[in-house]
């Protein structure tokens, strides 16, 4: 994806903090959008966090908040997020929300609104990270409340968790995208994490996604670079045919991709806090993803157990036959 890709649809105004200005990554991020009506403002959250805005409705025409963050920048991941055996696991929030529109992404029920916000200074993150590291080995997860991928083309937050991880071993970034990866940097402790689905599911529910086909081209350059890859087909999303479509999606995967040179692969259904689901529910109103009757379970929307675990084994005992078994995480 390019800048041009992400206008004109989107990006018609820009509001930027006071304080953003003149930092290197406001700059960066403004130059690619010389037609953009920019509005100077105080606070981010006087425009994110306004109240009463309709998510569904700016999905249409997304604006985009520079802005500089000076509160805390990294987090302990939720429960329902894979560690992946890593201990101190972790994620880093350098921008919120994301120029996709995936029915049944999670933002939309913790945000209320479709607006991206870029977080400008660097260099602050930069140290919390390596403050944190003094602590000792941690995993960190830069892909969390955005996809910072597709933002890869009009800002460089992607580039500077790749250079920080290329500087300390201690540190393993993941990157996790449903974009496609340019230049993937090879590197033990980063992580490219590609996250594919079946093409039925991003035509009806990954708005706005590269093809399944444009997914697996670019694993493919990732792993011909010598870069480490993980597949995620995580959230596997019920639909009436679920069987079906997902063992066609594993003959596709497994012709298409040297599965022997993924680091992983992670397998999980969809699941959800139940605090967000009901905001979820407003901004794709119409999508059955999100209107199906799910089982609550400590706090979190899953599908019933027997459902849940039937979805899951159409992929794990294809990959399992397939002798892909040791590279599993299913969650
Ligand atoms: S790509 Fe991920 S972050 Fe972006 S809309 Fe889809 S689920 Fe949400």
């Amino acid at each position: 994806m390019c800048a041009a890709d992400l206008l004109p649809s989107n990006f018609s105004h820009i509001y930027v903090e006071e304080d953003a200005l003149g930092y290197p990554m406001a700059d960066e991020v403004l130059k690619h959008f010389p037609g953009s009506i920019i509005v100077r403002i105080k606070h981010y959250k006087d425009v994110f966090n306004r109240p009463g805005q309709d998510s569904a409705v700016q999905s249409r025409s997304k604006n985009l908040i520079l802005a500089v963050n000076r509160g805390r920048k990294i987090f302990d991941a939720s429960p329902v997020c894979q560690d992946f055996g890593y201990g101190k696991f972790y994620y880093v929030q350098s921008a919120m929300n994301c120029v996709f529109n995936c029915d049944y992404c999670f933002l939309k029920g913790m945000y209320g609104t479709s607006n991206i916000v870029i977080f400008v200074n660097t260099d602050e993150y930069i140290k919390e990270c390596e403050d944190k590291l003094k602590e000792g080995p941690m995993y960190l997860c830069a892909s969390y409340d955005t996809d910072i991928t597709a933002l890869s083309s009009i800002c460089s937050w992607q580039r500077v968790w790749e250079e920080l991880a290329l500087h300390n071993r201690d540190l393993t970034i993941e990157l996790r995208t449903k974009s496609v990866v340019n230049n993937a940097v090879p590197c033990n402790n980063l992580i490219y994490a590609f996250t594919l689905s079946p093409g039925l599911i991003i035509k009806e529910y990954e708005k706005n996604t590269p093809s399944l086909e444009k997914r697996i081209e670019s694993v493919n350059k990732a792993i011909d670079s010598g870069a480490k890859v993980r597949l995620c087909f995580d959230p596997i999303i019920y639909i009436r045919d679920y069987e079906v479509c997902y063992n066609d999606f594993a003959d596709t995967i497994i012709r298409n991709i040297d599965i022997q040179k993924v680091k992983d692969i992670s397998i999980g259904t969809f699941r959800i806090s139940s605090d967000y689901l009901l905001n979820l529910r407003k901004g794709s109103p119409d999508s059955p993803a999100v209107l199906f009757p799910f089982d609550r379970e400590n706090g979190f929307c899953v599908y019933p157990k027997d459902l849940k675990d039937r979805m899951i084994g159409v992929l794990k005992d294809r990959f399992e036959g397939a002798g892909f078994g040791s590279k599993l995480y299913i969650f």
